[in-house]
């Protein structure tokens, strides 16, 4: 399964953070997998020992959680695979569109500024923005754009903000914020 760097990360988040009840809850909803209790707990037994980090790590825990006889119908891992990437979007989605929202209804030369306190909120707004910018896939002798890339404006911030020293000691909440800026053609 192809993920972006934003979407790896969030996958890696929700299969790290997530209390096993949920995780089994997503695996049988939008997997619809029978041994979604059983990796659920799985999952939540291995990462007290070591965070899950990778793809294959993830693949050993479902297939030691359901039974070989069981493991017949395609790869095993698929369905809680597709569950995980449901959610992962489920996450991302909402403040990818309501960022995308706010720059369209902004005035030419009107700028939204986001300040966010989770490393995950900020890849959305990061993604956002990217995407708001618009980027040319032309390829790069071509004298002039085919592509109809649309650009709504230009990023203000290539790296985000973040509170200085004096401020982070005032106030700890700070740290982890980080403040990025779009400005409207
Ligand atoms: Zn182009």
């Amino acid at each position: 399964m192809r993920m972006d760097r934003t979407q790896e990360l969030t996958a890696k988040y929700i299969i790290n953070n997530y209390k096993e009840e949920e995780l089994a809850k997503i695996i049988y909803e939008y997997g619809e997998e029978r041994f979604s209790r059983q990796i659920a707990r799985k999952i939540c037994e291995q990462r007290k020992q070591k965070q899950i980090e990778t793809t294959k790590q993830l693949v050993e825990i479902i297939e030691s959680s359901i039974p070989k006889s069981k493991q017949n119908d395609g790869h095993p891992a698929k369905r809680t695979f597709q569950a995980i990437r449901i959610e992962v979007n489920n996450e991302i989605e909402p403040l990818f569109n309501t960022v995308m929202q706010s720059i369209e209804s902004l005035k030419p030369g009107g700028r939204l500024c986001i300040i966010t306190f989770h490393s995950l909120e900020d890849r959305a707004v990061k993604k956002a923005f990217i995407e708001a910018k618009g980027h040319c896939t032309c390829p790069k002798d071509l004298p002039y754009c085919v592509c109809n890339a649309k650009s709504l404006g230009k990023i203000i911030t290539k790296k985000p903000i973040s509170a200085n020293q004096e401020e982070q000691e005032k106030n700890p909440r700070s740290k982890s914020a980080k403040l990025r800026i779009f400005e409207k053609l």
